[in-house]
């Protein structure tokens, strides 16, 4: 029996670049394998929907799960991990920023017995020097705090052997920071490398608030750092007002109390306001993520799967 690969494609108002997509892949689609492509539609305002139906009905290997409205890639793609029925998964975007060219040598260094064959992107298109600098920063921060590797300029795009997804499935947070979740699973890993295209159509939908946001949610999913930094920044301040302390009191003793300090007093003031508010946003982040997850409502919802997966 011939084994089988799916290809797992978040959507977001793709309806450009789908027969686009449709075309690239089905150039690689050989008859050496079977092969499932589903696509996720995230809540699409345009006509992607239409669109994939229209590829269902022209080729059914293609088939689609539509998300009942926009839940953001990240939950997208675990919606795609739960339905996906091949012997490994192929994780990429819409918009053939990840080239399909790259997909059969990813399935050979599967075949050789990688897990995770992972794309390292070669250049990072053009991205403005800010939005560079601080992707550096963050990952710089991760690196530093988490116990794993989670790699720079390594995006979706993966190969994944069924026993990641298997595991992967298992991962239900729903604030979620998938490209953490690849790194904390482990397995045997490879990255190969290829050049980012210039998004074909459409634009991305990732603002750099969005991205900020994502950010932090990889720090504060995968490290309680931010907690050890409250912690140490509260120990250093109490040890300088109590080495501060002992200096007033001799200084009362031996020169006696003029009154005067102010504006010691009001740097003091402020700078303890300071720490105290800083330490109570960091614990406030991760409450607020307890509570997020304690109400265990599903990640997604689905309004229509057309897929071969019994359900
Ligand atoms: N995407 C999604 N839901 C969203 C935003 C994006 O499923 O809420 C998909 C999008 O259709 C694309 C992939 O995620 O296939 C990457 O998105 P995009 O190209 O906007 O991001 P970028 O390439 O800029 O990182
Ligand atoms: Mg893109």
């Amino acid at each position: 029996m011939k084994k089988k690969i799916s290809i797992l494609i978040p959507c977001y108002n793709e309806a450009q670049s789908l027969p686009l997509l449709y075309d690239s892949l089905v150039s690689i689609m050989t008859d050496d394998y079977d092969w499932e492509v589903l696509l996720i539609d995230d809540g699409s305002k345009d006509n992607s929907v239409f669109i994939m139906e229209g590829l269902h009905n022209k080729d059914e290997r293609f088939s689609y799960l539509e998300l009942s409205r926009n839940f953001g890639k990240e939950k997208a793609m675990l919606a795609g991990f739960d339905y996906v029925t091949g012997d490994c998964t192929i994780i990429m975007d819409a918009d053939l920023q990840h080239p399909s060219e790259a997909i059969p040598q990813m399935i050979k260094l599967w075949e050789e017995g990688y897990e995770d064959v992972y794309g390292k992107r070669k250049n990072r298109g053009n991205e403005s020097y800010l939005r560079r600098k601080f992707s550096l920063l963050f990952y710089y921060l991760l690196q530093k705090t988490a116990k794993y590797d989670v790699l720079p300029n390594v995006g979706d795009f993966r190969l994944l052997d069924k026993i990641c997804i298997k595991t992967l499935r298992n991962i239900r947070e729903s604030e979620r920071y998938t490209k953490g979740m690849f790194a904390w699973i482990g397995f045997k890993k490879i990255g190969i490398e290829f050049e980012t295209k210039e998004r074909t159509k459409g634009k991305s939908s990732w603002s750099f608030r969005k991205l900020f946001g994502l950010a932090i949610e990889g720090l504060l999913s995968f490290t309680t750092a931010p907690l050890r930094l409250s912690t140490v920044l509260g120990a250093i301040v109490s040890l300088s007002a109590f080495i501060y302390l002992i200096y007033v009191l001799i200084k009362t003793l031996i020169i006696g109390n003029d009154v005067a300090g102010f504006p010691t007093m009001v740097i003091l003031i402020l700078f303890l306001g300071g720490v105290q508010l800083l330490s109570l946003g960091i614990i406030g982040e991760y409450v607020g993520r307890i509570f997020i997850e304690s109400k265990k409502r599903p990640t997604y919802v689905v309004r229509k799967y057309n897929g071969k997966k019994e359900c």
